[in-house]
């Protein structure tokens, strides 16, 4: 008989148990992510410069490398109180289904009309922007997840939210697209005619569906150029990660008071969000303490920045305006095959994850789309929740793991990030279903032309 005590299905914590501070996984990291350079002068980017493009209070941030929690402001855990704490749920289905002696654990982030986690950092960025007396913000959107997430944000604090949504999306996803405009947001397929970058784009490559550097250099652009406005982005930046840390800090707490020790904590990786912000009270433990998590990345076989990609300094966006970061990346150039349809398709990397990854602190794994629909498939029809694709990937090695506990008889256990709901890619789970979804793998050719346009720089 068990002498365990009972674990409830959905761990919440109590209002009270909720984090009041994001935990700056940096400053406990020896060797710290390099730094963003201008590129320009390939110096680092000091304060002022950045200011012109982010928020100061996000500046700050983003450069801050020592201070190792940062309080989480009051009207920010209010509006975190609507859909927070996320629950961490046991998934005693799947285990069932699996027949594994592992235990399984999910984080879920879905839990809000975005439907991702994505609206951890849009909260948090919105709130700066407003408290710096702002009219609006710009970014970028890909399948229209993070401008979702920035248009509820911004209804909430009445910012103006102009929102670039790659081209090929807006035409094939108008559902999400409809989502914004019902939070305020306008939004622009990218490229557009309406920037400088949209145009010289558009002239280059006629007829091309966009892409998300490209989106992104549009609306740098627009934030730059127009006065009370700034650039805010969803992902990769040192700051997203920051207030991502919440995932992390709400799991570990949940763990902790039932006294469960994580063993394997897994995650999918498109820029590294999500990721970064789960892994990073382990990851920070792990620096200190020494204590053995195994931490894995999954990304997708067609976009794999950290299995296939090179450690450098590259650009983030396609129209070069952006810094330049040193990342685990494909060439600012790359886009998956079109037939990817599972997310995840940006060509670099976090550089805290990059750093991380380079150390050895971290694994990294890809996996196939028609495996991440198969797991996502399993999963529903189980633990009932319709998975978003990204999140799948993640699912898919969890799986994976747990099948080795199966074969070794380990009782290991194991706690991934489920990022969010798949409702809106309902076209992919059919493509999937009517066997129309075929698996591209890069061939090293391939990547290696994209890497020949890396900046060179050491
Ligand atoms: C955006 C997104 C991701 C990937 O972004 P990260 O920055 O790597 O976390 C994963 N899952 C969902 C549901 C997303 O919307």
């Amino acid at each position: 008989m068990s002498t365990t005590k009972e674990i409830p299905y959905k761990i919440y914590l109590e209002e009270n148990e909720m984090p009041k501070a994001w935990y700056n996984l940096r400053a406990d990291m020896i060797n710290k992510p390099a730094p963003l350079l201008n590129p320009g002068t390939l110096q680092p980017m000091k304060a002022e410069e950045l200011a012109g493009v982010f928020c100061d209070e996000l500046v700050k941030q983003e450069l801050d490398n020592d201070t190792r929690f940062i309080e989480i402001p009051e009207e920010i855990r209010n509006f975190y109180k609507m859909y927070r704490p996320s629950p961490l749920v046991r998934a005693y289905c799947l285990e069932e289904k699996l027949q594994t002696p592992a235990k399984i654990y999910y984080k879920f982030e879905g839990n809000n009309t975005s439907g991702s986690h994505k609206l951890n950092s849009a909260i948090a960025q919105a709130y700066y922007a407003k408290k710096q007396g702002l009219k609006g913000v710009t970014t970028e959107t890909g399948a229209g997840q993070w401008g979702t997430a920035l248009s509820m944000a911004c209804s909430y604090f009445d910012l103006d939210c102009k929102v670039f949504m790659v081209k090929v999306s807006y035409e094939q996803k108008p559902f999400r697209r409809e989502v914004m405009r019902t939070y305020g947001a306008s939004v622009t397929p990218s490229p557009s005619m309406e920037t400088e970058v949209g145009k010289r784009i558009n002239a280059a490559h006629p007829g091309t569906t966009g892409s998300l550097g490209c989106a992104i250099s549009e609306a740098v652009e627009v934030a730059t150029s127009t006065p009370g406005y700034r650039y805010v982005l969803g992902s990769v930046l040192n700051q997203v990660l920051l207030h991502q840390s919440v995932i992390g800090l709400e799991t570990k707490a949940a763990l902790d008071k039932y006294g469960i020790k994580a063993d394997i904590v897994i995650g999918c990786a498109g820029g590294g969000s999500n990721l970064g912000g789960l892994i990073a009270p382990f990851m920070g433990e792990k620096i200190q303490k020494g204590t053995d998590y195994r931490i894995i990345a999954v990304e997708p076989a067609s976009c794999p920045s950290f299995t296939r990609g090179v450690y450098a300094y590259d650009f983030c966006d396609t129209g070069m305006v952006c810094p330049l970061a040193k990342m685990y990346t494909l060439g600012s150039d790359f886009i998956p095959a079109p037939n990817h349809a599972g997310g995840l398709r940006y060509h670099g990397m976090s550089s805290t994850l990059s750093q991380l990854y380079a150390d050895g602190l971290m694994e990294a794994t890809t996996v196939k789309q028609t495996e991440v629909f198969e797991a996502a498939e399993q999963f529903a029809r189980v633990e009932g929740i319709l998975p978003a694709p990204e999140s799948s990937h993640a699912i898919k090695v969890a799986i994976d793991e747990a099948l080795k506990c199966k074969e070794t008889g380990e009782e290991k256990t194991i706690v991934f990030g489920l990022t969010g709901t798949g409702y809106f890619d309902l076209v992919a789970y059919q493509k999937f279903h009517d066997n129309e979804m075929s698996d591209y793998i890069p061939t090293d050719e391939e990547l290696a032309k994209f890497r020949a346009n890396l900046p060179k720089i050491d």
